[in-house]
């Protein structure tokens, strides 16, 4: 992976540095190998090694929330938590149907949100995008093409898949994306070089309702449970469910969650200006 690595090269200025997880992992192929140099008929134990370390990190990578492939914005800074501020990202848009409702929503209640889009999405709806911007919010990089197989690409094909989307919201809106978010938020340890490489950080979330497949309700609960200063919640204006009345859920739920933000004095700003500023 080393080689790999180094010829992926680097554009920014501080080299990239393996979480300690990564390290290890190196570390452990690199002890695998002298093992079989110096003593061939371990071949078994070698390879029973390097396997179990390859399915703790494929595991790792199943876990949105993990910090084992890499640094992972997990919840807003100690500075944005002192600020009673809280990031509300919205995944899979931008949608014409959905996106300029929760773009009203959010225009009521004077807050800012973050839209991490999908590259051919904010290609096809540029003007929608911009519109995003116009309104004070954030655009972020979500892929290119959402593709379900996203973990299993190689380094080129992680790159591609980031850095057209990252052309594509560029077109739309004039401003590159600073922050990161994979399909369905999983990952291989290969993506922390390329991101690191085009300069951008991976963000997850503090909490998701799941409101692709869910009803209002329990989103909602999901959403709010121990609700503080300092969260990152996930909710989707893009492939969101439908109630069986046919409304899209986040316009159910977002109203909740604003209602509850404010009961919290809790105030909902992009994850550029908490992270940021
Ligand atoms: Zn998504």
């Amino acid at each position: 992976m080393t080689a790999e690595l180094v010829e992926e090269g680097q554009t920014t200025a501080t080299p990239w540095r393996p979480s300690p997880v990564i390290a290890g992992s190196m570390g452990l192929h690199g002890l695998a190998g002298v093992g079989l140099v110096v003593s061939p008929e371990a071949w078994l134990l070698a390879l029973g090694v390097v396997a179990a370390n390859h399915a703790a990190l494929t595991a790792a990578g199943m876990w949105p929330r993990s910090t084992w492939l890499g640094p992972n914005v997990r919840r807003l800074p100690a500075k944005a938590e002192a600020r009673a501020e809280i990031a509300l990202t919205f995944d899979d848009g931008p949608d014409p149907a959905v996106t300029p409702k929760v773009l009203d929503l959010l225009d009521e209640r004077r807050v800012t949100a973050t839209f991490f889009c999908i590259g051919e999405r904010a290609r096809a709806h540029a003007d929608l995008c911009r519109e995003i911007v116009r309104r004070g919010h954030g655009v972020e990089n979500h892929s290119r093409r959402h593709l379900p197989t996203f973990p299993l690409l190689g380094l080129a094909g992680i790159r591609r898949e980031i850095a057209a989307a990252q052309a594509s919201i560029v077109q739309s809106t004039g401003t590159a994306p600073r922050f990161f978010r994979p399909p369905a938020g999983l990952r291989s340890p290969l993506l922390d070089p390329v991101l690191h490489s085009l300069g951008l950080r991976l963000v997850s979330w503090t909490r998701r309702g799941y409101d692709t497949r869910h009803q209002p309700g329990p989103v909602t609960a999901k959403l709010l449970g121990g609700l503080r200063a300092g969260d990152i919640l996930l909710l989707h204006d893009g492939q969101c469910a439908r109630t069986p009345a046919g409304v899209p859920v986040v316009l159910e739920v977002l109203p909740r969650v604003l209602d509850a933000a404010e009961r919290a004095r809790l105030r909902p700003v992009t994850l550029h200006h908490a992270i940021d500023t």
